[in-house]
């Protein structure tokens, strides 16, 4: 196998090289989330195979779109919060939400950055 595939990690789904045991068999892990996946059998490898091809998952490109999907939800997510604050004062657990998101926003800034 030459050519790189890629895999999406199920919880942060972020891209992840697809690697291979010295069997031959596929895996993936992500370290920031601890998600190790092998791919057992036969049929196993076969449907992921096909999977990846549908896909169609390009490196760096994809991660680099993933980032931009999230950044912009996360500013909706942000929008509909400042939304929710009544019109006179604020409410306290949306003030620690829409801290938690500017956090966020922050961190995938930065990784846009590095990428
Ligand atoms: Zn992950």
């Amino acid at each position: 196998m030459n050519h790189k595939l890629y895999f999406p990690c199920p919880v942060c789904k972020r891209v992840l090289l697809v690697e291979y045991a010295k069997t031959g068999k596929p895996y993936c892990k992500c370290n920031e989330c601890g998600v190790q996946l092998f791919v057992r059998g036969k049929q196993g490898i076969t449907r992921f195979y096909r999977l990846l091809g549908e896909l169609k998952i390009h490196g760096d490109t994809r991660d680099l779109i993933n980032a931009v999907d999230y950044f912009n939800a996360l500013k909706v997510l942000l929008a509909d919060i400042r939304g929710k604050q009544p019109f006179f004062g604020e409410d306290p657990d949306l003030n620690l939400q829409e801290m938690a998101i500017l956090r966020q926003i922050e961190k995938v800034k930065e990784n846009l950055k590095e990428g």
